[in-house]
């Protein structure tokens, strides 16, 4: 009860990349690439376990960046034409690649860090993938009809990604889906049957991830138009909650979510964000603690399990990991509370 999980990725080694950056270059070339981003992999597994997490995950070490990490090797996606265009309804921009032809998977896109990860690690694994809607939306697409079109190209590569990974040894499979809480009246019109899709024939445990965002400028200042109550999950929830997806991962800490919110999840494992990972400062195991007491009051606790807010990818190492390991004595401290 109360196993403590991430959301995903992790600050790479400066060795490997560029730190406190998203879409950080890599430091490594040619095949010493590849070793780095394994022997990172196993690094990220030794500290989350050394932090006391019970389901711990690759940290996202082998991919640039959670999207365009799973583009690299997919055909049709020409990454030498690169476009800037406003993601996520314009809060940003990024210089992403544009989609040219039809989508092929060329070769498994992660199998190599997954069969890493998966001997490196003696505890349950995560393995993230990005969701369908969240992809398209990271893209420029002179090929398909439309960005629905696109999504389900993606997602029948996807569910072909997600059965190696299953066959590998992963135990959860998540999909991050950052879009579905911009583009809410999309998420029942498509958004869940491209997650379907995506999932279809999986039988180990399936997760989405929805959330505001990493802690970068653009996203600060999104959330400071979003008004005193974040309610973007209100218009969700209820139809994920009939999905046939396992878990849902969402933000909590130190956001304006209002808590009730998370009981529209009546069946699902409720991964509920008890790290701010927009902030530098280290939670306290207490500070954890309350959190998860909070979560409680809405959802049983069998069904939680304390997580991060979203991704630390662009924080200091040190701090990230200090975070684990917070999270982990809160959710202790709980878990004594409850005498288990
Ligand atoms: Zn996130």
């Amino acid at each position: 009860m109360l196993e403590t999980t991430l959301a995903g990725s992790l600050p790479k080694p400066s060795w490997l990349a560029q730190s406190g950056v998203l879409w950080a270059p890599w430091n490594v070339a040619d095949t010493a690439l590849l070793e780095a981003k394994l022997d990172a992999t196993r690094l990220a597994i030794a500290e989350q376990e050394r932090c006391g997490l019970d389901i711990v995950s690759d940290g996202e070490q082998a991919r640039q960046h959670f999207v365009h990490g799973f583009l690299v090797d997919i055909d049709g996606v020409d990454f030498a034409r690169k476009r800037r265009i406003g993601i996520r309804n314009n809060r940003y921009e990024a210089d992403c690649p544009t989609v040219t032809g039809p989508l092929k998977r060329r070769r498994s896109v992660h199998a190599d860090e997954a069969r890493a990860a998966r001997a490196a690690a003696t505890r349950r694994l995560k393995f993230t993938l990005p969701g369908p809607m969240t992809i398209v939306d990271t893209l420029a697409n002179e090929h398909y009809r439309d960005k629905v079109e696109m999504a389900f190209a993606f997602a029948s590569l996807l569910n072909e990604e997600a059965r190696e990974l299953q066959d590998i040894g992963v135990d959860v499979v998540q999909f991050d889906e950052p879009a579905f809480n911009v583009y809410m009246d999309e998420v029942p019109e498509w958004g869940i049957e491209a997650l379907h899709r995506a999932a279809e024939g999986l039988t180990c445990r399936t997760a989405v991830h929805i959330c505001y965002g990493y802690g970068i400028d653009a996203n600060i200042q999104w959330k400071a138009t979003l008004g005193d109550q974040w309610r973007q999950y209100e218009r969700t929830f209820p139809y994920l909650d009939r999905s046939r997806i396992d878990q849902v991962s969402l933000e909590c800490a130190h956001s304006r979510v209002p808590l009730e919110l998370i009981a529209l999840l009546k069946t699902k494992t409720v991964l509920v964000g008890a790290i701010d990972v927009a902030t530098d400062s280290v939670e306290t195991p207490e500070e954890v603690a309350s959190t998860i007491r909070a979560a409680m009051k809405h959802v049983d606790a069998e069904r939680i399990q304390p997580c991060t807010n979203c991704g630390m990818a662009p924080m200091a190492r040190d701090i990230a990991y200090a975070k684990l390991r917070a999270l982990a004595q809160g959710a202790a401290i709980v878990r004594k509370e409850l005498g288990r």
